[in-house]
């Protein structure tokens, strides 16, 4: 918030500059001085002024993009970082003497190092596609076989592994079930790595995670929706359990005529709440998201997603209601219990 507030004043100061945005005292003083003016001199030196505005505007738009792009999507990168390269090596020897891997020659890796693959396919093994492909809370593919021997070989602390490309903590993998996906032919081998991804889930799914980390998951955890669920399944969504309550209330604010941050008296900033709102149905649908892939035994929310959602909307009311009677009655017990 702070650096939007610093970005949206440099910008404010930079029209002031070009003058851009004159108080209504002064205009009214270069009004006699405007009449003087030819009209194709005054268009030329508002084009002028409209020029260096967008030109600000674009380089505050480039400044911003590189700083968060990073930060956001953090599938940019696709190589194994050093420090989990001896373990990946290992886990490639072991899968090529189990038969369940062939050695793939780095040029079908598409670079010059052996660490690095396509945005398809999977670094641990380097097959393109990955295979029964595995997508993590922090974006990144790997096939079921790969992710789950890299859990069970390494060396991991109660919060789950740390993903090879990017060093964020695991906890949640997410299968691809795409129409098309590369599958294995061997019908035992899905089922083996289902419930390893099952366990992997149950365990670490629930770990506390810093804020900051959440809020940088949902980009991927959306994706991976967006890619899972037909559209009518997303729709259908927004009408269920609390979700149904959360939509009506952005809407209403949407649509009241007084704003927390009204755009009529700051602008472009006056748009920051009503992106918030937007922003906050969006972590819930990747919450309930997460849920439902978290209790489905495939490993994909698709088939559970309703009840991850809740029920409609009285039977959401019906289960509030429950809870505030429950909570009063908890606090006169308590209170019965004191005298
Ligand atoms: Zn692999
Ligand atoms: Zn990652």
């Amino acid at each position: 918030m702070s650096l939007l507030g610093t970005v949206w004043s440099i910008f404010v100061g930079a029209l002031h500059l070009f003058g851009l945005f004159s108080d209504s005292g002064s205009s009214h003083h270069a009004a006699p001085v405007v009449h003087q003016r030819g009209l194709f001199e005054v268009l030329i030196s508002w084009m002028f002024r409209a020029f260096i505005a967008f030109a600000v505007m674009v380089v505050l738009g480039v400044i911003a993009w590189s700083l968060f792009k990073r930060w956001l999507f953090r599938t940019v990168t696709r190589e194994i970082r050093g420090e989990f390269q001896p373990l990946v090596t290992r886990i490639r020897e072991w899968l090529i003497s189990q038969n369940v891997r062939e050695e793939q020659p780095i040029s079908r890796a598409n670079s010059t190092t052996d660490y690095h693959t396509t945005e398809t396919g999977c670094p641990i093994c380097l097959i393109d596609p990955a295979e029964i492909p595995i997508q993590t809370n922090c974006g990144h593919v790997f096939c079921g076989q790969c992710i789950t021997t890299y859990w069970q070989q390494g060396t991991w602390g109660t919060t789950g592994v740390k993903c090879p490309v990017c060093r964020q903590t695991v906890n949640l993998l997410m299968r691809d079930m795409r129409p098309g996906v590369s599958m294995p032919d061997d019908p035992d081998q899905v089922v083996a790595i289902e419930r390893e991804i099952r366990k992997y889930n149950q365990r670490f799914s629930g770990e506390p995670r810093p804020l900051f980390d959440r809020i940088r998951d949902i980009p991927s955890i959306l994706q991976h929706f967006s890619r899972n669920v037909s559209l009518g399944d997303a729709i259908g969504l927004l009408f269920r359990g609390r979700m149904l309550l959360y939509v009506v209330g952005v809407l209403a604010y949407f649509l009241m005529p007084f704003d927390l941050l009204p755009e009529s008296f700051l602008g472009l900033f006056g748009l920051v709440d009503d992106l918030g709102g937007f922003m906050f149905l969006a972590a819930q649908v990747a919450a309930i998201w997460r849920t439902a892939v978290v209790n489905n035994q495939h490993g994909n929310g698709a088939r559970g997603l309703n009840a991850a959602a809740g029920d409609g909307l009285l039977a959401a009311i019906t289960n509030l209601a429950g809870n505030w009677a429950g909570a009063q009655q908890q606090q006169q017990q308590r209170q019965q219990r004191a005298r």
